[in-house]
């Protein structure tokens, strides 16, 4: 029976359902080993370090990936970093096909004056800072002022927005990094505003992350009930209003009809709003928005603007994927054409494939989609290209799945007294001892 070698890069969702698609193909004339490269010590990609740590019911999807890990014909290299650690060149030949499943992690800039002030930061950076990501517990992001303001309207600009207007005490019971529980306790910001250029109509938030706002317990969540009347008359002249719309408006009409609580804390929906300007001398001191209006169902600039004080903005309008040596990015995705990366043996799945859309849960269909392909792509004989372990350097520790279940299991231990799911080390020396 023909064993083929297929290495995977990258230990998030999009990795893991990638090497689940290829158990799941195994049939009695094809077989597969895989080998999955990560480059921080710790997995799971976006579900430890993107998703927001209030959600803990998203993370449970961890417990499939730990089960895909367990194969006897899965091996895994934490800690190795593709590109730098490692050439693709060094992975090709070895291997009967590569998919590259890094993810992209680098936010979209939104090209406005003052955007690299202190006090002006990317979900990019944002988003992993109160995870606990080993690069960015570093990132000097400063809670200070009355206000903050998020710029965008998908479900990471509410993430952000959240984790900035909930009360810290509702932060305790999660994996929420401890740096950034110590700096949003000590926050002084009170009022989150989200701003978003075109209308609620065209809010790219999903229903039920609109739905939990009107429950939580110490934020008062406000939108313009007459902007939200608005959106629906242009909904309803545009057309029939399909499903996930309908379900959206409705939510945003519970919101506004939601009575609010008096809290000291608030999160505020702005829309027709456009980025133009963020203002301040030392740090970020004012954010200048374009009014926009829609005319025809199209958005057109007013030529009004009207500002908002802040020290801090968070702009969240998607990623791109990183750049990788030997990897060639174009659009902010990885060159490919249906998840083929045309002329070699390299494949791409999730968001260095499509981009930076779509639920956790996209990747597992978006992962069969690709593997099908290269299964039809394979040799009718494996290539037998060698162990990849002869080039890896001596200098690298790997963390392999023990090592990384000592990890997990050494964080979930950790978490227990303190009521939480874990508690995360942010350290990677420290990570890597506690592997060994
Ligand atoms: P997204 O859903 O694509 O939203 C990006 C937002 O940024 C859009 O509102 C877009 O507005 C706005 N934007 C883009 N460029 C802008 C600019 N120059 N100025 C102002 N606004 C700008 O992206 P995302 O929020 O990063 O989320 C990525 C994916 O992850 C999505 O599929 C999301 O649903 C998913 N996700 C899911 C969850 C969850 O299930 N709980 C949590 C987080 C993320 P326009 O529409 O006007 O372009």
């Amino acid at each position: 029976m023909p064993h083929y070698k297929v290495a995977i890069v990258g230990a998030g969702p999009a990795g893991y359902f990638t090497a689940q698609a290829l158990q799941n193909a195994r049939n009695a004339d094809l077989s597969f080993s895989i080998d999955m490269f990560e480059r921080l010590p710790t997995m799971w990609g976006l579900v430890r370090s993107g998703v927001a740590p209030d959600h803990p019911k998203i993370k449970t999807v961890s417990k499939v990936f730990e089960k895909i890990a367990a194969d006897p014909n899965f091996r895994l290299f934490g800690n190795v970093e593709v590109g730098t650690d490692l050439d693709i060149e060094e992975l090709c030949p070895r291997y009967d096909a590569v998919v590259m499943c890094t993810g992209s992690s680098e936010g979209k800039k939104l090209g406005i004056p003052g955007e690299d002030l202190p006090g002006s930061h990317s979900a990019a950076e944002f988003v992993p800072w109160y995870n606990g990501h080993p690069d960015f517990v570093s990132a000097p992001i400063s809670l200070v002022g009355e206000n903050a303001v998020v710029i965008g309207a998908g479900n990471v600009a509410m993430d952000c927005a959240r984790m900035l207007a909930l009360d810290p005490v509702e932060l305790d019971p999660t994996d929420t990094a401890e740096h950034a529980i110590a700096a949003f306790r000590a926050s002084t910001i009170r009022k989150v505003y989200i701003a978003g250029r075109r209308g609620p109509e065209h809010a790219a938030f999903t229903a039920p992350e609109l739905r939990e706002l009107p429950k939580l317990e110490h934020t008062d969540v406000i939108i313009d009930a007459d902007a939200v009347h608005q959106a629906h008359e242009r909904a309803q002249a545009a057309g029939e209003i399909e499903k996930h719309l309908a379900s959206n408006l409705e939510a945003w009409r519970l919101i506004a009809e939601h009575p609010r609580a008096g809290h000291e804390r608030a999160m505020e929906f702005r829309f027709l709003s456009a980025p133009k300007e963020i203002k301040g001398t030392d740090r970020v001191e004012e954010v200048v928005f374009g009014i926009n209006e829609i005319r025809d169902g199209r958005v057109v600039d007013t030529g009004e603007t009207y500002s908002i004080k802040t020290n801090l903005v968070i702009s969240a309008i998607g990623y791109y994927a990183p750049h990788i040596k030997g990897i060639s990015v174009r659009d902010g995705k990885v060159e490919n054409k249906d998840g083929r990366v045309l002329g070699t043996n390299i494949y791409t799945v999730g968001w260095a494939k499509r981009g930076p859309s779509g639920v956790i849960g996209t990747n597992k269909s978006d992962a069969s989609d690709v593997v099908k392909l290269l299964i039809e792509d394979l040799d009718s004989e494996p290539k037998n290209g060698g162990d990849i372990t002869v080039v890896i350097p001596n200098s690298i520790t790997i963390i392999d799945q023990a090592g990384w279940t000592k990890i997990n299991e050494a964080e979930v231990a950790a978490g227990e007294p303190l009521g939480k799911p874990r508690l995360k080390e942010v350290d990677i020396e420290e990570l890597i001892s506690l592997a060994k």
